[in-house]
């Protein structure tokens, strides 16, 4: 018999006190568990593929801090590597040959980037590369999709993915419509509605950005000829293609979907894995277009704590580690079997789900589907995802806490731990 009463009364004493010091209880707002109910669990430690709760329970994760523990948390190489660089200081606001090292692996990585400027978030990286395509091309208008998270920067909280999906909320207050109305919207995998925007709106796009594959709608793929559109449309109408990889990068690939896909956009956003677990962000691309971020050229963007020595250690462990050979190929492997698994599972106890993965990147919608774009993700059946992720929970498995969000594996992940997560779903789905 599986144990379905998990202790956590000191989560729950912790989350209350939260309450009252920050807003709903958190520093961002899915972690505090209301789309799925119940309270969220407090961690204390977290180490290779497994989390430990302030209780003392311990999980499978599936999380892994939202996509940056690729290696499993914590690991021996990144923690030592870390130590030795805290010893010379935790930021030194001047240049540091690890910068360097870093963005030499970036640009070798990652065939669209030439040149790189690191930041300290996605978003950060998000909102300084929306500066550079309207710099870049003296246009104002950008095409987003439907569902797609590229931080929270006004400009993009548009139809967006991530926790605004999660809660179901509207475009947020606090959002001037004037920095909106530049950003048009179409639904992911839509070749045609882009077409339409860009004959409405001739000559005044700088460009197009997206998640080459989507992870904050829950986990979508481009359909077949879908990135193909994109990098001819931008072509012929002048405008830039920016693929959003904070996710993807080094996620489904080495060199992210970009790689994965054959696809080449003008300008990429990075962030999440190339921190090994440290805040960080990074953008980057065509040399002609990077040239004109300052000091090099006049488009402006700064940061007090960029390219600090903590941030550019781990994220060079973080990418040693990953081009040890095998690495994708295992992730692929272990991840299938979970994504397969999970299918199976759910066809097995009469449930309606799809889903699928791609390396380390896994999803699956409490929906027949298919799944192309944010509508047909929404057909979800959050309810009942709800109770899955509270069984799962209660089995030691620890899921985003979402069915708006992509979940993750790592290369700590083994065939054992996948096989006690699938026999908890299966116990969990008997049950639904
Ligand atoms: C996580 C994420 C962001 C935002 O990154 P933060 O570091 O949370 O600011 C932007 N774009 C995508 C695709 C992401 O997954």
């Amino acid at each position: 018999m599986v144990n379905t009463t998990i202790k956590t009364t000191k989560s729950q004493e912790i989350f209350a006190a939260a309450q009252n010091l920050m807003p709903g209880g958190v520093s961002s707002p899915v972690r505090a568990f209301k789309s799925v109910g119940g309270q969220p669990i407090v961690f204390d430690r977290v180490k290779g593929a497994y989390i430990w709760d302030v209780d003392g329970n311990q999980y499978i994760d599936y999380v892994g801090t939202w996509g940056p523990a690729i290696c499993g948390h914590a690991h021996p190489e990144v923690i030592a590597a870390l130590h030795a660089a805290l010893e010379k200081g935790t930021s030194f606001g001047a240049p540091c040959a690890l910068e360097n090292v870093l963005a030499e692996m970036v640009i070798n990585a990652v065939p669209s980037i030439e040149m790189v400027r690191f930041v300290n978030s996605g978003t950060e990286a998000c909102m300084a590369v929306l500066r550079l395509m309207r710099a870049f091309t003296k246009r104002d208008k950008i095409i987003k999709f439907e569902g797609c998270y590229h931080g929270h920067a006004d400009m993009f909280l548009v139809k967006a993915g991530s926790g605004v999906a999660t809660l179901g909320l509207p475009d947020s207050p606090g959002v001037p419509k004037s920095t909106t109305r530049d950003t048009l919207t179409a639904a992911y995998n839509d070749l045609e509605a882009v077409k339409t925007l860009f004959e409405q709106n001739r000559d005044e796009i700088a460009g197009v950005i997206l998640e080459p594959v989507v992870g904050n709608a829950g986990f979508i793929t481009p359909d077949a000829g879908f990135l193909e559109g994109l990098r001819e449309l931008t072509h012929e109408h002048g405008a830039l293609l920016v693929f959003d990889e904070v996710m993807t990068g080094f996620r489904i690939a080495y060199g992210g979907a970009q790689e994965k896909f054959g696809i080449t956009p003008d300008l990429t956003t990075l962030g999440k894995i190339i921190g090994g677990g440290l805040p960080v962000g990074a953008y980057g691309g065509r040399r002609d277009i990077m040239s004109m971020v300052a000091p090099a050229g006049p488009m402006y963007q700064a940061g007090t704590l960029s390219g600090n020595p903590l941030a550019m250690t781990a994220g060079i462990k973080t990418l040693e580690l990953l081009q040890k050979p095998g690495t994708y190929d295992y992730l692929d492997k272990v991840t299938k079997k979970l994504a397969d698994g999970l299918l199976e599972v759910a066809k097995e106890t009469g449930h309606a789900v799809c889903g699928g993965q791609i390396s380390g990147m896994f999803g699956m919608f409490f929906t027949p589907g298919p799944v192309h774009n944010y509508e047909d993700a929404k057909k979800s059946d959050t309810a009942k995802f709800g109770r899955f992720h509270r069984g799962m929970l209660e089995r030691g498995i620890y899921l985003a806490p979402s069915q708006f969000e992509a979940g993750f594996t790592s290369f700590a992940h083994t065939d054992e731990d996948i096989e006690q997560t699938l026999a908890a779903a299966r116990d969990v789905m008997s049950s639904l």
